[in-house]
């Protein structure tokens, strides 16, 4: 019997993707489309598997009740954007033809891609081990990202729409600049190169990943006790990054998935707990404003980050991360 993820697939490729790849001559993409449907249909199971975890979290145990909910639904338009339309293209197409040709020019160059059981050959037909290895790394680079997002002027400019939400819920995941967004990718598929994982593993990857984050920002009093925050990042600890900022406090819990580098690189705060979110610093469009009007509000702080005087190394971790 057939799946019903293929049998989405196959109707999602032959009403929707068929047709138009023919009206743009592209039809050698024929067998590419269907994955990406395949991935598409996944993301979709992922955002309901989200929902059906998250959403009783957050009716059972609210940090914040608001009357007003408005705010939430361009988080969920971010989401819908993400998951279902833009994270299978890339992360399975994009990534999947980069591999190829990749590997193509390295073969005809005499040399060997590189893969991680060639660097540890105990990984070699370990399958879960290599996952999990590829999962760890991943977060690694993750955690190195993330906090290089917050130390350089123009970089918080474009990360600090994810902070300005202050009606976080488990759809803030997914409310990120798209320029922030396409480094984000572009970082991670480099590393996904370098170590060589398999393209079909690369997307179920990301996906498990943005699970977990997604849990990570919901509304909801939990936290995994002393031992399970300190193994993985709960919804205590990751909204502790998104708090405001006391003056001369400092910014913490950089981590995805594991809190391991924040305690690693001694940036992890076990001791804050379930503060107020959100960015003073940002103007009210960043907080309230539609999907557009946020992106542009990204960019024109972005740009008045990068003028000479507010780029000056020292005031400018100060200025990015006073409103954090
Ligand atoms: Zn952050
Ligand atoms: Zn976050």
């Amino acid at each position: 019997m057939t799946d019903p993820f293929t049998l989405a697939a196959g109707w999602l490729q032959e009403t929707l993707l068929l047709p138009a790849l023919y009206q743009l001559g592209l039809m050698q993409w024929e067998e590419i489309s269907f994955n990406w449907a395949m991935f598409a249909c996944y993301g979709v199971a992922q955002v309901l598997v989200t929902l059906a975890i998250c959403m009783p979290l957050e009716r059972w145990r609210p940090v914040e009740n608001w009357p007003d909910q408005k705010a939430v639904w361009v988080d969920i338009f971010y989401t819908m954007l993400s998951r279902i339309g833009v994270l299978p293209l890339v992360t399975f197409v994009l990534f999947y033809s980069l591999q190829v040709s990749l590997n193509g020019w390295m073969t005809d160059h005499g040399w060997v891609p590189p893969t991680l059981e060639r660097l540890f050959p105990f990984l070699l037909g370990q399958h879960v081990l290599s996952f999990i290895c590829y999962a760890i790394i991943l977060d690694f680079a993750e955690y190195w990202r993330h906090r290089l997002s917050h130390r350089f002027a123009w970089w918080w400019a474009l990360h600090s729409l994810h902070h300005a939400q202050r009606q976080m819920t488990f759809w803030s995941d997914d409310r990120n600049h798209l320029l922030d967004e396409i480094i984000g990718v572009v970082w991670f598929m480099v590393i996904g190169l370098a170590i060589g994982i398999p393209p079909l593993q690369f997307p179920l990857l990301v996906l498990m990943l943005r699970f977990l984050e997604s849990l990570s920002h919901a509304n909801a009093r939990v936290s995994f006790g002393w031992l399970g925050d300190r193994l993985l990042i709960s919804p205590r600890f990751h909204r502790s990054h998104h708090g405001v900022l006391a003056a001369g406090q400092q910014s913490a819990n950089y981590g995805a998935i594991l809190p391991w580098w924040d305690m690693l690189f001694r940036t992890a705060d076990f001791d804050r707990a379930y503060v107020r979110t959100g960015d003073p610093g940002a103007e009210e469009l960043m907080h309230t404003g539609t999907y557009v009007q946020q992106q542009m509000a990204g960019l024109r702080r972005m740009r008045k980050m990068m003028k000479p005087r507010a780029a000056k190394p020292v005031p400018a971790r100060a200025a990015a991360e006073g409103a954090d």
